[in-house]
């Protein structure tokens, strides 16, 4: 058999597997069982946030002919599951939607098969062209009874206000990396995967604080890990640099030790490590080495394992503050002029150097 890709296998059926929006699903449950439903709803948010899945159920919802808020699972509607012909999805990004919407116009009128309602989801909606908005825009001013639209979109600020203003809003907000690790474990779990902490958090990290991109990331590291997800195995996988690596680095420029520093560095370009990456993970552990040596409880603040967290206490021992708030600076300063610049490895180098000769002694002129 075929495996069924996690975000699929993992899409939220009820309200409650819908993950941290509870602001957005306390507020369609109870609009349910009030029976309180409006004409049309705005679904705002980035991507695999959860947007088309709560329409989905909500539509669901609705579409039952059973009393009672939840999707009875007998009657005709909720039988038809996927195929449920009172439950319309049109991507606005295919064709603009132009036939879709006109088709939308024709068939809007006619009563649902089934239950009360009929329900209309617009993925994608500012793909919409001006005259397929017009041609919506027209229902949505006198829809009939049984109408019921979900417009969801990403960029909502670029919706006409004339749509705007018909539509009740939701704003579905990105997942912290926590809240995304949980997520992936509890997958792994259901799925008989085991795993390292610190992988999980790395898939949960390049997530980006999307479900479906998470979730994509937690299949390729599956597939490629098999049965154990490890640490190295993701940073591999994902092309990240790893920690300890970054440690090493990061040690070694506090020890102002150049010839280790630019070995480590060319190796480290040499797998392909872009300077942004190297940046930013390199940032990171000025931040994390600035809380070790001033934050008692700074292991709370970071997810690193216990040895790690011993060595960059270690670290932190030999290093002075007030220079590892002027490497921050510098790295901060940085990171503008690089994006900019055609020529990132150069630049880097000369700010490897810089902090270098940052930890030596007296070099800002410190007493
Ligand atoms: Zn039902």
């Amino acid at each position: 058999m075929a495996s069924v890709a996690l975000y699929r296998k993992y899409r939220p059926k009820n309200f409650d597997e819908i993950i941290c929006q509870e602001h957005v699903t306390t507020v369609l449950k109870s609009q349910i069982e009030t029976g309180e439903i409006s004409h049309a709803y705005l679904f705002c948010g980035s991507r695999g946030t959860g947007k088309t899945s709560s329409a989905i159920v909500f539509a669901r919802a609705i579409t039952c002919t059973a009393d009672g808020g939840k999707p009875c699972g007998k009657c005709p509607s909720c039988v038809s599951g996927a195929n449920n012909v009172d439950i319309i999805e049109i991507d606005a990004a295919s064709n603009n939607g132009v036939n879709e919407i006109r088709e939308l116009r024709e068939n809007v009128k006619y009563a649902p098969l089934n239950g009360k309602y009929k329900v209309y989801i617009i993925d994608e909606v500012h793909m919409l062209t001006d005259s397929a908005f017009n041609a919506l825009l027209k229902t949505l001013e006198e829809p009939p009874k049984h109408a019921i639209f979900i417009l969801a979109t990403t960029e909502p600020q670029k919706l006409p206000a004339t749509i705007l203003s018909r539509c009740i809003r939701f704003n579905f907000r990105l997942l912290t990396k926590g809240e995304l690790s949980e997520h992936v474990k509890y997958v792994f779990d259901k799925e008989g995967i085991k795993y390292e902490q610190a992988a999980v958090d790395l898939i949960a990290e390049a997530g980006e604080g999307s479900v479906r991109d998470t979730l994509t990331i937690a299949d390729m590291v599956k597939s490629f890990c098999k049965d154990f997800v490890t640490y190295e195995k993701v940073v591999k996988i994902l092309s990240v640099v790893s920690k300890s690596e970054i440690f090493d680095l990061g040690d070694n420029i506090v020890k102002g030790n150049v010839e280790a520093v630019f070995k480590k560095l060319s190796s480290l370009t040499e797998c392909g490590k872009s300077v942004n990456v190297l940046l930013k993970e390199l940032l990171t552990f000025f931040k994390d080495l600035f809380l070790a040596k001033n934050v008692s409880t700074f292991k709370g603040f970071m997810s690193l394992s216990e040895e790690l967290s011993e060595s960059l206490k270690t670290i932190a021992s030999g290093a002075d503050t007030e220079k590892i708030v002027h490497a921050i600076y510098l790295m901060s300063a940085f990171e503008q002029e690089v994006r900019q610049s055609t020529q990132q490895n150069l630049l880097f180098e000369s700010l490897i150097i810089k902090l270098c000769f940052g930890f030596k002694e007296n070099y800002w002129g410190e007493a």
